[in-house]
C-alpha cells in the first residue's frame, strides 16, 4: 500500500528518524468484542477507499497531515487526528484504541504534512496547573517559558506531574525540577516553588 499513496513513498510519508523507549499499539477498535468493517471507506480518497477504515483514516492523516499547529505529529496528536476524522467521516466508524507501554504521548514520530497557512493557530499558552500537565504531557515542544514565571504554579505542575500515573509524567516533572533549581535563584522564589512541588514527595 505504501508505495501507492501517492508520491512514490517506500516507508511511512514523514516519519521522523527518532530512537525511543516503549511501544505504542494503535488498534482498530476500542472494544476486543466488535468485529471491525472488513471493507474500504469511499470517503477516502484514491487507493486508501480499498483499506479498512482504520488503516485507511490513518495512513491518511499521515500522507495529509492535520490541522492541528504542530509541526510534528506525536502519539498522542496522531491517535487524536486519527479518533477525530474517523468520528466525523460519514460512515460510522468504530473508534479506535492506543496502548502505549512505556512511550510517551508527546514522542514525535511523524511530520505534520498539512500546509502551515492550513493549520488551526497556536493556541494561548495553558492557564491553570492542571492545564499545563495535560499540554505538557501531549505536546513534543511546549515551551515552559511562561511556567518558570510563576514559581508557585511551577510547583503545582511537578508535584501533579510527580503524581501522575501517565507515562513519561515523571521525567517531565524531573525536567522541569531541574529548569526550577536553575531558574529560582532567590530564596523567596525557590521556597514559593518548593513549598507546592514537594507536596508530591511526602510519604
Ligand atoms: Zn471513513
Amino acid at each position: 500500500m505504501l508505495p501507492h499513496l501517492g508520491n512514490g513513498f517506500d516507508t511511512l510519508p514523514g516519519v521522523l528518524d527518532d530512537a525511543g523507549q516503549g511501544t505504542c499499539v494503535l488498534t482498530a477498535l476500542k472494544d476486543n468484542n466488535v468485529r471491525a468493517w472488513p471493507h474500504g471507506c469511499e470517503e477516502l480518497p484514491g487507493e486508501l477507499a480499498h483499506c479498512t477504515p482504520f488503516s485507511g483514516h490513518v495512513l491518511n492523516i499521515l500522507k495529509n497531515g492535520t490541522t492541528d499547529h504542530q509541526s510534528r505529529l506525536t502519539l498522542g496528536l496522531l491517535r487524536d487526528a486519527v479518533e477525530d476524522e474517523m468520528r466525523r467521516c460519514r460512515f460510522q466508524h468504530d473508534r479506535p484504541r492506543m496502548l502505549l507501554n512505556d512511550a510517551r504521548e508527546s514522542r514525535a514520530l511523524f511530520t505534520n504534512r498539512m500546509d502551515p497557512a492550513r493549520r488551526a493557530p497556536r493556541p494561548d499558552t495553558p492557564v491553570g496547573a492542571e492545564e499545563w500537565v495535560a499540554t505538557l504531557l501531549r505536546e513534543s515542544d511546549c515551551d515552559v517559558e511562561e511556567l518558570l514565571r510563576d514559581p508557585r504554579k511551577t510547583g503545582d505542575v511537578v508535584a501533579l506531574l510527580r503524581t501522575s500515573p501517565q507515562d513519561g509524567a515523571a521525567a517531565i516533572a524531573q525536567r522541569i525540577d531541574e529548569q526550577a533549581f536553575r531558574r529560582f535563584r532567590s530564596p523567596q522564589d525557590f521556597a514559593r516553588y518548593w513549598n507546592k512541588a514537594e507536596r508530591a514527595l511526602r510519604p
